[in-house]
């Protein structure tokens, strides 16, 4: 594995640089969290700049509008737009970092020329409704149903944690199409349009203040069959693979966030006298250590995917290794806010400090996109080849 950049490498570094420099000192202030359609148009805003620069879908395959740059300059493109304070994906977080890639996999050529370019742009928002009240971690006991009639299929049942449902255009979902077949075999994956008649969305308030997800209730929403991609009953194959971009690759950029949140930490204790305490100082270096290696285990795991001829630009799927790092990841990112807190002391609960809601939200990354201990199930069964549980 060779980590030393290439000259064109660090060129498109340098003109990153440049370039941030000069539109970022532009933008208008980040909206409140709680404002979903500001935070919408302020995303899909800066995914239009993002677009007209040429920097939108770097990881994505050329044949499906990417740029197909190297694995390597995705990752000095998330390092620069996190150093620089760029805006992070949010509202576009499905479309661009799994529903896209998914039909950029999976789809047809007349999907992923309807579907793609508008996420590329920032015309687009997607969700994901997987999830239902009995089918979370046993996302196979999902139930939500159906019918084929004539060129549509008529979908009845509920989805729940839908992020970004109130906002988004598009959803990916999972239904059953066949309730008589093995359960892992009645499955299929649709592209629903947000709008279509028959959708409820009622969003749910989180701990940490905003309605970032909903319970979403469908009754007789008609979706047509050229939105079905995969072939009927084969949607759980599709899924592994929305699951694989979900967990391998879409919270990458959230380390090196993490890496500067460490770093601004370090500056506070210094100031305000913690780095004085030997067992604090431990801490946040085992903490830098942590984040480092998860750095690593990212370059390591795209630089495999590169050598393997399934680079990200090259529109390759993560392979099963995504769940290390997100199970690694999901808990540093908890112990980092417990240090946080420990360092800034009552300042950690001032409301207008990120802190608060950055330590509240953390307990989800544990959660969302599966649970930890699916996470170790994963990495038990498929890594190390240990006997299923069941
Ligand atoms: C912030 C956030 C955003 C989300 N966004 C979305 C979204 O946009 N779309 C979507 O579809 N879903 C979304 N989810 C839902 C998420 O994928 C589920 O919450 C997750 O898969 C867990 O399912 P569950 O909540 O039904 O818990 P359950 O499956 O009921 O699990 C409860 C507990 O039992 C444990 N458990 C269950 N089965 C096993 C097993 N076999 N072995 C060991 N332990 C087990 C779990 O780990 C967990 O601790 C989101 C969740 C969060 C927190």
């Amino acid at each position: 594995m060779d980590l030393a950049h290439t000259p064109e490498e660090e060129e498109f570094r340098v003109r990153l640089r440049e370039w941030l420099a000069k539109v970022l000192p532009a933008l208008p202030p980040k909206p409140s969290p709680d404002d979903w359609p500001a935070r919408r148009a302020y995303d899909l805003g800066w995914q239009r700049m993002l677009h007209d620069a040429g920097y939108a879908g770097l990881h994505w395959p050329v044949d499906a509008g990417g740029r197909g740059a190297t694995p390597t300059q995705h990752l000095i493109f998330l390092e620069e737009t996190e150093k620089a304070g760029a805006p992070y994906v949010g509202a576009n977080f499905v479309g661009l970092l799994h529903a896209g890639p998914t039909i950029a996999a999976e789809g047809t050529a007349a999907q992923r020329a309807r579907w793609l370019p508008p996420v590329l742009r920032g015309e687009e928002v997607w969700c994901q409704g997987f999830s239902e009240p009995d089918a979370g971690s046993d996302l196979a006991a999902l139930r939500t149903r159906a019918r084929r009639d004539g060129d549509h299929y008529v979908v009845n049942g509920s989805k729940i944690w839908t992020s970004h449902a109130e906002v988004a255009d598009w959803c990916e979902l999972l239904v059953r199409t066949d309730p008589d077949a093995p359960r892992h075999r009645g499955i299929t994956w649709l592209a629903m349009p947000m709008d279509a008649p028959g959708i409820t969305v009622r969003p749910l308030r989180t701990l940490a203040g905003s309605a970032e997800f909903a319970e979403v209730f469908l009754d007789d929403v008609r979706v047509p069959v050229a939105n079905r991609v995969g072939d009927e009953n084969d949607g759980w194959r599709v899924t592994m693979v929305t699951l694989s971009f979900e967990r391998g690759t879409a919270f990458v950029g959230e380390v090196v966030a993490c890496r500067r949140v460490l770093a601004e930490l370090a500056v506070a204790a210094r100031q305000n006298g913690h780095w004085d305490d030997p067992v604090l100082r431990r801490r946040l270096g085992r903490l830098n250590a942590e984040f480092r290696a998860l750095w690593r285990l990212t370059q390591w795991n795209v630089s495999e995917a590169e050598a393997s001829g399934g680079g990200t630009g090259g529109g390759g799927v993560p392979g099963v290794g995504g769940s290390v790092f997100k199970l690694r990841y999901s808990h540093a990112r908890q112990e980092l806010y417990d240090a946080a807190a420990d360092v800034l002391g009552p300042d950690s609960l001032d409301l207008d400090r990120p802190w608060v809601l950055d330590r509240l939200s953390a307990l989800s990354y544990t959660i969302a996109a599966g649970t930890s201990q699916i996470q170790r199930n994963i990495v038990a069964e498929r890594i190390l080849g240990l006997p299923k549980g069941r």
